[in-house]
């Protein structure tokens, strides 16, 4: 494939104006399907890989463009999930579009896809050339934990990290803070000792588990496996937030 062939996207959601998911404001895509379960997920409805909605990369690139005068010097477009790197073919033509219109270009991933086996690598090293700033979620570094949490395996999240350090790009490491499953202060410590040896962070973020998807579970009929567990008190987000050192990556 080049990576103008069109393609196009099994899609969610969109958000025009999100200012959470990367520098400024910015138009955030929301596509659909998901490998993992995390326990925490406040959008269990973009998990299926089945959708009504598919948008074409152009459509979709006009349609943003229409919000361009709102993202002034740091904003732009971030895709997100559901798991962005399951629609790979997809990306890479969106993106390129994307870039070759002057547009800054983020993916907000979990990393679950990740893999240095050609059939991914090759596109994903393509897709690399089109992103300017890769939001990756770490849910846990101990292994079991992250299994708990969220069904799979961390290695290759893991490993994703250290690529994005190895070949320099710009990464925002983010630690969802769930009470009882990724609040611990040994990982969160060994968490933090893991970032330090990356190259690439330009920002830590710390966001402590909250329960607005509850209503999104009982609309799927999926019991909500995080019953009874409140969202993380202050002083525990200051703690996580110490013990990963957010301070020392926001000063860059
Ligand atoms: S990776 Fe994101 S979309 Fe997928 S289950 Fe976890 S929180 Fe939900």
């Amino acid at each position: 494939m080049t990576a103008c062939e069109q393609k196009t996207a099994n899609l969610h959601s969109i958000e025009t104006f999100g200012s959470v998911d990367g520098p400024g404001v910015r138009f955030v895509v929301f596509l659909q399907g998901c490998g993992m379960r995390c326990r925490f997920c406040h959008n269990p409805d973009t998990w299926s890989t089945k959708t009504n909605q598919t948008i074409t990369a152009d459509a979709l690139l006009e349609k943003a463009l229409r919000y361009r005068r709102y993202w002034g010097k740091s904003g732009g477009i971030t895709v997100s999930g559901g798991e962005p790197l399951l629609q790979m073919d997809f990306l890479l033509s969106f993106f390129a579009m994307a870039k070759a219109q002057g547009v800054h270009t983020v993916i907000d991933t979990a990393g679950a896809p990740f893999s240095r086996d050609p059939a991914f690598l090759d596109k994903f090293r393509q897709l690399m050339e089109y992103t300017d700033l890769v939001l990756l979620d770490i849910k846990e570094i101990d292994p079991d934990k992250h299994k708990r949490l969220t069904g799979q395996d961390n290695a290759n999240i893991l490993d994703l990290a250290r690529y994005l350090s190895d070949t320099g790009k710009p990464v925002w490491i983010r630690h969802v803070l769930v009470p009882s499953y990724s609040d611990f202060d040994e990982d969160l410590i060994h968490l933090g000792a893991f970032i330090k040896t990356l190259q690439n962070v330009q920002r830590v973020e710390v966001l402590p588990y909250h329960t607005m998807g509850i209503f999104k579970w009982n609309k799927l009929g999926i019991p909500y496996p995080l019953e009874g567990i409140d969202p993380p008190t202050p002083d525990r987000v200051e703690n996580a937030s110490r013990l990963l050192c957010t301070q020392d990556y926001l000063q860059i």
